[in-house]
């Protein structure tokens, strides 16, 4: 497979670790892991033993979830550490680089930069939206992994499968397109917004990460998935530590995705789906918002005419949003995360009292 070959020849070559846990094979007396044989004090049902590397139930169960193979799914902890890994895998330090469109997440370049990859930058266009074209022509030999954020932190906009799709193709035998899906359930998927996860076997060189961190309310468990083709799947698990999923994260990821969950985690979407377009027709109509950008995801970024003083009238009001000021024509905008009704209403509260644009910018 042609994008095995872009990949560092040392971890190619690398004979990987071999865990207590992998080698083991049935048996009902287990002395082979240096385990207790007695549970821990306090309660924790079968936490004296190392966990599966990875859970054959939540593989499966991902996997239909995204419509992929088993083998086509990694489990680890969050897509931070499925960005890592392939960062660590593919770039060869000083010499590779990572692609990146700014104003985007920040952890791509963070990773690039510890593994002493480089980063070449590729700004969205003046809509905030991904050019494909522009990203063809500032292609270097050096970028290995490309990075497209779907919808975009901290934008909020969607990218179009087409546009994808099409930038897969592009770099096939030159760079891996990693497609970082985190919140793609907040996003329409009848304006061309689904996921691209099902174009796998169309491409060896495309990766999905996906996250149970937002639409799955489980941020505190950690539990990520990168989605690609089994043969680099092989490659990653070379690089992962020997157990990376703790059990209780592993018990309470199974639990939210049971039926009953996913019917739940439905419900809760369409809520935070309608509380997004109350919050941005309001915030809309406010003589201190100067743009609310469109949003796809579970946040809308919002520019303002003052965005010191609306900044500190949330402070100041105890409500906590990030402010995205550092990044790249964002030097005006807030992110703010949609929360409970009541919680939105309150920051539309505060906002509506900073009455005209020249107040704000008092
Ligand atoms: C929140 C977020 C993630 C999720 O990270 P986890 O490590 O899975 O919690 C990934 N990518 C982006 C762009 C995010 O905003």
């Amino acid at each position: 497979m042609s994008v095995l070959g872009l990949a560092r020849a040392e971890v190619r070559a690398l004979a990987p670790y071999s865990s207590a846990r992998m080698e083991a094979s049935g048996g009902a007396v287990l002395l082979n892991a240096n385990e207790s044989a007695w549970p821990p004090f306090g309660g924790g049902d079968g936490l004296n033993r190392y966990p599966d590397p990875q859970p054959r139930a939540l593989l499966e169960r991902l996997a239909a979830l995204y419509g992929v193979d088993p083998g086509q799914v990694l489990v680890g902890r969050g897509s931070d550490e499925g960005i890592d890994l392939l960062v660590r895998a593919f770039c060869r330090a000083g010499r590779d680089a990572v692609l990146v469109m700014p104003p985007t997440f920040g952890m791509y370049a963070v990773a690039a930069r510890i593994q002493g990859a480089g980063v070449v930058e590729v700004p969205l266009n003046a809509s905030f939206a991904l050019d494909v074209d522009a990203l063809l022509a500032a292609l270097t030999p050096e970028v290995r992994l490309v990075f497209a954020c779907a919808p975009n932190n901290p934008t909020g906009g969607g990218v179009p499968r087409a546009d994808l799709l099409r930038l897969a193709a592009a770099l096939a035998g030159r760079a891996l397109l990693v497609v970082d899906e985190a919140y793609i359930e907040f996003a329409d998927a009848e304006h061309d917004f689904a996921s691209v996860a099902d174009a796998l076997p169309r491409f060896d060189n495309l990766m999905v990460l996906r996250t149970l961190s937002k639409a799955w309310a489980l941020a505190g468990a950690r539990v990520g998935a990168l989605l690609a083709h089994a043969e680099v799947i092989a490659l990653l698990r070379k690089l992962m530590p020997p157990y990376p999923l703790p059990t209780p994260s592993v018990d309470a990821a199974l639990r939210a995705l049971a039926p009953t969950g996913e019917a739940r985690m439905r419900d809760r979407i369409a809520t935070i789906v309608s509380e997004r377009a109350r919050m941005a027709t309001a915030l809309r109509g406010m003589p201190c918002v100067r743009e609310v950008l469109p949003a796809q995801a579970n946040f809308l970024c919002v520019r303002f005419h003052a965005v010191a003083a609306a900044w500190a009238a949330l402070q100041g009001a105890g409500i906590v949003v990030r402010n995205v000021t550092r990044y790249r024509g964002l030097a005006d905008a807030l992110r703010i995360t949609i929360g409970m009704p009541d919680e939105n209403e309150r920051v539309l509260e505060v906002l509506v009292r900073l009455r005209a644009a020249v107040e704000c910018s008092a």
